[in-house]
């Protein structure tokens, strides 16, 4: 089969190489779709990866074509979704069910063989069925919507809120999409790109409830665009110093910031900030991945329910789609900035 094989640091090859072999309790899964997440550059780039060789991406989905056994013998033939994480299932998170915070957890496209291939040993544990209506590129998007929901859950809205969106990366975008959906009273969005206001005004966010941070003091347009009301809660999608000061600051009291953006570097706590938390009684949250527990509560079903009935179409946000043999393009495009992008997947 062909695959993208990192042999280190900036040494990606597609190459041939052989199927994987699957192990009893895995499946072999035939991509169709592939996404590139914004993790994959800096992996494949910059910090590498726990061993090498190692074929990246965890975004994907595709054709369950053989069952290493009788566990796998039912997904035969069926469209399906991957949850990436590998969960060790006997640590406390697993024993929870909160998989996301598995101490000892494997994961395809970072710590064993992924998604940038044409074939994947999956284990069935990790499978999602795909509706009839979900096309394998809208399931491709599967796991960086589940990461926006996961942050918006655990804020438990209500609807009547004002809400706040720090960053509108992939993942901010998502989260947009979502809050949009949820029916959210007010969404403020900060962005600093032409391409990203296009983007939530396609989302039906009024031009007014847009801020570019290039352009404007983003304190004082938080403050002003939510007026008396305040903002109940603000999700930080971006990961530095600035923005984070901007969320805690510009929270009401007894609201909410959650955290979402990787950091790119260390991130001071000023005192000044620490007092807001303490004085404005703040909820500063992290959210990290995404729930998978197989119960039609998680994370991985709330999005596919909204996918079948065509609640969100991500589909909008697949910038680019290259052959599989071109996917390198894609990865150049995210890590030189060369193009404007939301999501950009290889079709299999
Ligand atoms: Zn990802
Ligand atoms: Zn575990």
């Amino acid at each position: 089969m062909k695959a993208y094989i990192l042999h280190g640091i900036n040494d990606i090859r597609l190459e041939e190489t052989a199927v994987p072999r699957i192990r009893e309790d895995e499946v072999l899964v035939r991509v169709k779709a592939a996404g590139i997440c914004g993790s994959d550059i800096p992996r494949i780039y910059v910090t590498g990866t726990y061993s090498y060789p190692l074929i990246p991406g965890h975004e994907f989905s595709g054709i369950v074509e053989a069952a290493g056994g009788e566990s796998g013998r039912a997904w035969q033939g069926k469209r399906v979704g991957i949850y990436p994480l590998i969960p060790c299932g006997e640590c406390v998170p697993c024993q929870k069910k909160q998989y996301e915070m598995c101490r000892h957890y494997n994961y395809l496209g970072s710590r064993c063989n992924g998604g940038f291939a044409e074939y994947v040993a999956v284990p069935v544990w990790n499978l999602i069925a795909l509706p009839e209506e979900t096309s394998f590129e809208e399931a491709a998007m599967l796991e960086p919507m589940a990461v926006a929901v996961h942050a918006i859950r655990q804020m438990e809205l209500g609807g009547q809120e004002t809400v706040a969106v720090i960053g509108l990366g992939t993942i901010g975008i998502l989260l947009t999409m979502f809050l949009k959906e949820m029916g959210i009273k007010r969404i403020l969005t900060v962005g600093n790109k032409d391409f990203q206001k296009e983007m939530v005004a396609k989302q039906g966010i009024p031009a007014g409830d847009y801020c570019d941070s290039r352009q404007e003091a983003v304190d004082g347009w938080l403050q002003e665009a939510a007026g008396e009301a305040g903002i109940d809660v603000i999700f930080e999608c971006v990961g530095k110093q600035e923005t984070i000061t901007q969320a805690v600051r510009n929270v009401m009291p007894g609201g909410k910031v959650q955290l979402v953006g990787n950091p790119a570097s260390d991130i001071l706590l000023e005192r000044n900030l620490y007092w807001k938390i303490l004085r404005n009684q703040l909820t500063v949250k992290g959210s990290w991945n995404s729930s998978f527990t197989h119960d039609e509560s998680d994370d991985w079903h709330y999005v596919l329910k909204r996918l079948a009935r065509k609640k969100v179409r991500p589909g909008e946000y697949i910038t680019q789609s290259f052959p599989f043999e071109r996917l390198e393009e894609g990865f150049h495009i995210m890590r030189d900035k060369s193009r404007e992008y939301v999501k950009i997947e290889a079709l299999l």
